[in-house]
């Protein structure tokens, strides 16, 4: 008798690996694994969210209407192509639900999101990995992979768990390189991290051309993991397309509500750059300092910093050292970054300590 078999390609999946939220004691301790925001959660959206709670026997708004016109109003949009999803995960699920099959490649660049290859595996295509530059997109290396097979190309931008930038030329360079018929998925899940003036022009893009989708999520600047709700800009038809497959409710009623009031509270979003920026560039200070036990930190432009251990101690004994310590951190050998530890930027007190802790491994 034969058990139903799962789709071969499912079980060429590699399951995702989430951040870690305690030690192996259990204990728990800071979480730095994740790139949760350290200032927490705007209290208007918070106030939104809990105000939810008076309606909680009524499905949601399946078409997000006020989250999409809030959207559209803050940058200049279309309401009708913003599309919202179960995290910015399950948008990168739909572009690939929609726009890739068996016998179809998608591209992602080594060392890209985890997600991307899950993605293109659940229906059937077939990943191609473009190799970085120095742990940076390559956008000549991505054009290259390209062939009458690819359909899709996945590039975060800025890119976790690299941190790394590529500029609006260089975004607009990629796009001009690849065929009409091929779908850039440009996600800027870390963009509200970046200074204004460094935009990549990901909108744009998609306003000018039909095959570009880019995804942006509440789980980082706004403080909102734990609601899963992220949204899209697409073409006519690529919204169209997605909206298919999505599921009929797929954000809740008090993720929207509390979307919506994190959208406004331009405030929050203010300070948690601020707060983002001055630390980061102080723990790429620290490690900088410790650039003779073989320490490098990748530049980044979100809101973790990927340090390389190049010299005697490991990245790996490093993350031991620092769970020790009461600090949990990303190590990636599963990503081939089995020299590098990601760190997200934390609070003042939880980067002095940490830097306390490195010190002490390394030092
Ligand atoms: C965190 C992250 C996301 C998705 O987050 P959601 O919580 O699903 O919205 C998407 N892309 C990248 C690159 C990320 O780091």
């Amino acid at each position: 008798m034969n058990a139903p078999a799962p789709k071969p390609w499912v079980l060429d999946i590699a399951p995702y690996i989430p951040g870690r939220a305690t030690n192996d004691g259990g204990r728990p301790v800071v979480k730095l694994s994740a790139n949760e925001n350290p200032l927490g959660t705007s209290p208007e959206a918070k106030a939104a969210f809990a105000a939810a709670q008076a309606s909680l026997e009524r499905y949601p708004d399946p078409g997000a209407t006020a989250l999409r016109e809030a959207l559209a109003a803050a940058h200049g949009l279309d309401p009708a192509r913003v599309i919202y999803g179960t995290g910015s995960d399950e948008l990168l699920h739909l572009a690939a639900g929609a726009y890739a099959g068996p016998g179809d490649e998608a591209i992602y660049v080594r060392y890209g999101f985890a997600v991307y290859d899950i993605a293109i595996r659940r229906v059937g295509a077939t990943p191609v990995v473009a190799l970085d530059r120095d742990y940076a997109t390559d956008v000549d290396a991505i054009l290259a992979a390209v062939t009458d097979r690819t359909t899709l190309v996945y590039v975060a931008n800025p890119n976790n768990p690299t941190g790394t930038f590529a500029p609006a030329a260089e975004i607009a360079r990629l796009h001009a390189g690849l065929p009409s018929h091929v779908l850039l998925v440009l996600d800027q899940a870390y963009a509200e991290y970046l200074e204004p003036e460094d935009d990549d022009l990901g909108l744009q893009l998609v306003e000018a051309h039909e095959n570009v989708f880019v995804t942006r999520t509440f789980s980082k600047i706004h403080g909102l993991a734990a609601e899963r709700i992220g949204w899209g800009y697409g073409s006519v038809a690529a919204i169209d397309a997605m909206h298919r497959i999505r599921a009929p409710f797929n954000v809740t009623t008090a993720g929207q509500l509390a979307a919506i009031a994190a959208v406004g509270d331009t405030g929050f979003v203010e300070r948690s750059r601020a707060h983002n920026r001055q630390w980061r560039d102080w723990l790429a200070g620290e490690v900088a300092a410790l650039g003779n036990a073989g320490l490098r930190a990748v530049p980044s432009e979100t809101n973790f910093l990927l340090v390389l251990f190049e010299g005697p101690v490991s990245a790996e004994t490093a993350y031991k050292g620092l769970m020790d310590a009461g600090y949990i951190t990303r190590w990636l050998p599963g990503q081939g970054l089995a020299n590098g530890l990601r760190i997200t930027i934390g609070t003042e007190e939880q980067m002095r300590g940490l830097a306390d802790a490195l010190r002490g491994i390394v030092g």
